[in-house]
């Protein structure tokens, strides 16, 4: 199969006759690449778990444009929920609702819940108002690889195997969505992203995040799973000396180490070839991934120097950052 790669507005209306017929499209998100197919469809979502290799039981969030009525997909909601949607929607804000089952049983992998979330990419609300039913797409990655934040990226995992990449660009979020449970008294975060708990908490009044205690089972199976992962061998540190001693190593051994890290690390580990993160949490979870596959291609030692900075979206940079580097 060729895979072709459209820009995203000039290939929105054969990516949508795709999705009727059936087939599974990659399409650009402010977060991530998402990996889509019609949710109502039973054969369509299964489709995306045989491409991934995808675990049968990590449930996919279900994608839809600003103007779709999410009525018939879910069974109520709390009053916190309308807030939080009028506050950060369209945006990185995946919202986890009772479902009433009307998609396709394979999205929620046996869970009574359904993830919904409504992208604010101006290529991901052409192609979904285009299509007009709820996408189910996780992010367009081979399972355990790192997700894709560029049309490239999903074209070196899915090549030949999918028809069609909608192209808008790089993702200026450049992590996954916040994941947050809606089903209780209280918001609770299950994935950390670009909405942080503190800006849910002003709005809903308060905000949990969810912890995983050992032998229960998970509430958002995904986050059980090894993520993440370039394609090389890595170590994770804490500091630039630390990075220094690994790379000698290395290089002793003949190999190539490339060190990735904060900005303010970078400078210490110059005689090092690294990877700048950046200095804000902002920059650094939109160029995470991208340095994370350019250093699989690189690298035979992948060294990550765990950043300082601390707060705001820093949660879900460091939460990645760490499983990336097998640290967590
Ligand atoms: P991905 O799109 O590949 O980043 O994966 C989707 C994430 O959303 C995974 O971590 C899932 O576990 C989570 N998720 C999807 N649906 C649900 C749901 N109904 N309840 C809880 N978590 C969910
Ligand atoms: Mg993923």
């Amino acid at each position: 199969m060729e895979t072709k790669i459209l820009p995203a507005e000039a290939g929105k209306s054969l990516a949508a006759r795709l999705i009727r017929a059936g087939e599974v499209v990659a399409f650009h998100t402010e977060t991530v690449y998402g990996l889509g197919a019609n949710a109502f469809s039973d054969g369509a979502v299964q489709k995306i778990f045989a491409l991934k290799g995808r675990p049968s039981d990590n449930p996919l969030i279900v994608h839809v444009h600003a103007g779709y009525d999410i009525s018939a997909l879910i069974d109520g909601e709390p009053p916190y929920a309308a807030a939080l949607r009028q506050a950060f929607l369209p945006g990185p804000l995946t919202m986890v609702y009772p479902s009433t089952g009307k998609v396709s049983r394979f999205v929620s992998c046996g869970l009574n819940t359904l993830a919904i979330r409504v992208p604010s990419s101006p290529a991901a609300q052409a192609f979904l108002r285009e299509t007009d039913l709820p996408v189910a797409a996780p992010s367009a990655n081979l399972s355990k690889h790192v997700s894709p934040v560029t049309a490239g990226h999903v074209f070196d995992d899915f090549s030949g195997k999918i028809p069609l990449i909608l192209d808008g660009g790089a993702c200026s979020g450049g992590i996954e969505s916040t994941v947050l449970d809606c089903t209780g008294e209280i918001p609770q975060i299950l994935r950390e992203g670009l909405v942080t708990r503190g800006m849910i908490a002003e709005v809903a009044g308060d905000c949990g995040v969810y912890r995983m205690r050992t032998g229960e089972k998970p509430r958002s199976p995904g986050m059980a799973y090894r993520h993440y992962s370039p394609r090389c061998d890595t170590a994770c540190c804490k500091t630039a000396e630390e990075a220094r001693a690994l790379g000698a190593a290395e290089r002793a051994r003949g190999g190539k180490p490339v060190i990735l890290c904060e900005s303010k690390t970078a400078a210490l580990v110059g005689d090092f070839e690294t990877l700048d993160l950046g200095a804000t949490g902002e920059v650094m979870a939109r160029r995470l991934y991208a340095l994370l596959r350019q250093g699989e291609k690189i690298a035979t030692l992948l060294i990550g120097v765990e950043p300082e900075e601390q707060g705001g979206v820093m949660a879900g940079v460091l939460n990645r950052f760490k499983r990336a580097f097998g640290a967590e």
